[in-house]
């Protein structure tokens, strides 16, 4: 694998995805959720925030070759299914790593980022980048 370059390395950006955990049984959701669908209303008044550590490992990842309008500049790019620490699984693009250098189980750090803006209604999409973290 190859270094990671120190500009990764050296980004302090944190990871904000917020999500939701069930007092009741004690399931993470995310998206957060209002109401955990197995506790249903015993969860009400029970789901609180909880912010994800933004670390992972990688579950499955593919190549994608179509060009896509919002990853023009990136394509071909990676696409990783990943499990986060709390036992999510999120789906984004891994960044800064070669498709022969990937594997099942690498370790991975996430943030979120900018996709892309619907100029008419001022939408903003946003999606998650994973990049190659040394344990
Ligand atoms: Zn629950």
């Amino acid at each position: 694998m190859m270094p990671i370059p120190r500009f990764w390395r050296e980004i302090k950006q944190r990871y904000k995805g917020i999500g939701s955990v069930c007092k009741n049984c004690e399931k993470m959701y995310f998206p957060p959720r209002k109401i955990c669908p197995e506790c249903r209303r015993e969860s009400f008044q029970n789901m609180e925030p909880v912010e994800l550590d933004g670390r992972g490992e990688v579950v499955t990842y593919t190549e994608i070759h179509e060009p896509h309008t919002e990853f023009d500049k990136h394509s071909p790019y990676i696409m990783a299914i990943v499990e986060m620490k709390e036992g999510v699984r999120l789906t984004g693009h891994l960044v800064n790593v070669d498709l022969e250098d990937v594997e099942s189980g690498m370790k991975v750090e996430a943030t979120m980022r900018k996709l892309g803006e619907e100029s008419r209604d001022g939408m903003i999409y946003y999606g998650y980048k994973f990049w190659p973290v040394d344990e």
